[in-house]
């Protein structure tokens, strides 16, 4: 019998659950993938069957949970949760622990796309890390001496047009960084999916884009922004608008590097297992 640990990555609609060798390695061995019901208890015994599983005769050494949604402080459980509503607090950390007998880590999407850059990204410097998708999310990779460090953070709700003009923004406000270039948001604001905007219409995006990085880098000031999430896996020829046009604001006072995430769709499976490297 080995030790296998175990990431898992809950979005809206489905489950994704990895198994790895080690904690040193971002090799996937095998997955598991199922739809998500959103009935807490159904869902439960779907995710418990699945690592079993994966796991077989071995043993869960760590399991590694990345869900969307706001968690609770002491990360024992979901507070709420757009699209889990009745997984709102519901005992999932724990429940999992007294299956498993294993140490559990609950963490949210962002939180798990950011470590999985800071545990596998081959960064030796802090960094911006930011989920561009249907919203913006993000993190701060800080390196500590004891190993990378995720500071949680919410750089799509930092208000970049005070004017009553601003869209309105998901959290109630207007003028977030996130409701002028949040995938959904394009998609309101010109009609019709990023992946139809014209060259203008992405001159516009990156401009605003540009405007709220040069924010971020100046509060923060680190050398590099690694971007995830699925507008940057569809639109990553945009990256080098972006570095540019951010690096003229910064004009005199630094530079940014702007690059594309390491992993993809797979970043929340593996930023969860890279999450029980902490403590
Ligand atoms: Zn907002």
């Amino acid at each position: 019998m080995s030790e296998k640990y175990i990431g898992i990555d809950i979005g809206g609609t489905s489950a994704r659950i990895a198994e790895f060798e080690s904690l040193e390695s971002d090799k996937i061995e095998r997955r598991q993938d199922f739809k998500i019901s959103g009935r807490y208890e159904e869902d439960l015994k779907r995710l418990i069957d699945s690592i079993k599983k994966l796991v077989g005769d071995d043993k869960a050494a760590g399991i590694g949970l990345g869900v969307a949604g706001e968690h609770a402080p002491d990360r024992s459980r979901l507070l709420h949760s757009a699209h889990l509503k009745d997984w709102g607090e519901k005992p999932i950390r724990d429940d999992l622990v007294s299956e498993f007998d294993c140490p559990v880590e609950l963490l949210n999407d962002a939180e798990a796309a950011a470590w999985a850059e800071a545990a596998f990204g081959g960064h030796e410097e802090d960094f911006w890390f930011l989920t561009w998708g249907t919203g913006l999310g993000g993190s701060i990779v800080e390196q500590r001496p004891g190993g990378p460090h995720v500071v949680a953070s919410e750089p799509g709700h930092h208000v970049i047009c005070w004017e009553e003009s601003g869209p309105l923004c998901n959290c109630g406000r207007r003028g977030c960084f996130e409701s002028y270039v949040g995938g959904a948001y394009l998609e309101r604001h010109y009609g019709k999916p990023p992946a139809e905007l014209s060259d203008e219409e992405w001159n516009e995006v990156t401009d605003w884009f540009a405007r709220g990085l040069y924010n971020l880098v100046r509060i923060y000031p680190v050398g590099e922004a690694v971007l995830g999430g699925g507008v940057t896996d569809k639109q990553s020829r945009h990256l080098p608008e972006i570095e540019r046009k951010t690096n003229e604001h910064l004009k005199n006072v630094g530079t940014v590097k702007v690059s594309k995430a390491s992993h993809g769709e797979d970043a929340g499976v593996v930023g969860a297992l890279a999450s029980l490297r902490q403590d």
